[in-house]
């Protein structure tokens, strides 16, 4: 089989040439360049929302325990056993952040209790707070510490 050389495809030591994958290439740095500067954007807008105190903080603070303590158990696990100080007081208001679980219940005494707690209580409740930047409750009994 034959291949079809085009003039302008063909260098000096008649190598074949092809500009259009030049061109690829070219585009491809372009939009890697891009790309990274795009997720450098992200990554700072991103660092300087997930410690705010409104909406917009909650909603990523919730979906970065949801990622965590999905993907990445031990770095949770982590970050409690290097950080975390206190006790639990069972104020409930971790159970209402954004909106107020379905599974939150009322006992006789007014305190709040899972009607899920066990296995199906899903990661995002059981690891709250598990660093400094999760939490946002002010009154929560656990505090942090930086590892000494
Ligand atoms: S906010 Fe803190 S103290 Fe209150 S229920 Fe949640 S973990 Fe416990």
């Amino acid at each position: 089989m034959e291949f079809k050389r085009f003039p302008n495809s063909v260098n000096q030591k008649g190598c074949a040439l092809d500009l259009s994958s030049l061109l690829d290439e070219k585009s491809v740095v372009v939009a890697y360049v891009y790309l990274m500067s795009l997720t450098a954007s992200v990554n700072t807008w991103y660092q300087r929302r997930v410690t705010q105190r409104n909406i917009v903080g909650q909603f990523l603070r919730k979906m970065r325990r949801f990622y965590l303590g999905t993907f990445r158990p031990e770095y949770i696990q982590q970050a409690i056993s290097d950080t975390r100080k206190g006790d639990c007081h069972r104020c409930g208001l971790c159970c209402e952040l954004i909106y107020k679980c379905p599974f939150l219940g009322r006992d006789s005494q007014n305190l709040p209790y899972c009607r899920v707690y066990g296995d199906l209580r899903p990661a995002n409740c059981r690891n709250y707070p598990f660093d400094a930047k999760d939490s946002e409750i002010d009154t929560c009994g656990y505090t942090f510490q930086p590892k000494s």
